[in-house]
């Protein structure tokens, strides 16, 4: 998309510091990064989240998320990673253009984990809540078989 900053950075019309490149991935440092190698993955087509993103580049992006995060092991020894995407506003995503983000973790780092990020448990029985999401699963496999 012509105005979209991530577009601009995977056509390479505004610099960033680029840590990883294929014909469909581009892995770069977050200029804001919340620990060291703090790195964004973009698929360079663009999609404003993973629903967006065609299936056929879904894989691509996430090898290239695993080639950076085994980079990144290697280069800065964390003791472990938050691996993740803020898909809409409410989520805190900034940028309308797929990204996910690799942050690495250290001891002490005042970080929570995937679980601080929410609290709001639904007050449905997980039986009836498994019911409505493999209904709508089942969906779009079928519509998806059909294609
Ligand atoms: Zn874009």
């Amino acid at each position: 998309m012509e105005d979209c900053l991530f577009c601009k950075i995977a056509r390479k019309e505004i610099p960033s510091e680029v840590v990883y490149e294929d014909e469909w991935s581009l892995g770069f440092l977050d200029l804001h990064p919340l620990s060291i190698g703090h790195t964004l993955v973009i698929p360079k087509q663009h999609a404003e989240n993973i629903i967006d993103l065609p299936d056929e580049l879904v894989g691509k992006l996430f090898g290239a998320v695993k080639l950076i995060t085994e980079a990144m092991n290697n280069a800065f020894k964390p003791r472990g990673f938050t691996i993740g995407i803020n898909h809409g506003r409410i989520s805190g995503q900034l940028v309308d253009h797929l990204h996910v983000h690799i942050i690495t973790r250290y001891d002490g780092d005042n970080g929570g984990s995937i679980h601080s990020v929410v609290k709001n448990p639904p007050r449905e029985p997980l039986e009836q809540v498994r019911s409505e999401l493999k209904k709508a699963v089942d969906s779009l496999q079928s519509k998806k078989n059909k294609e």
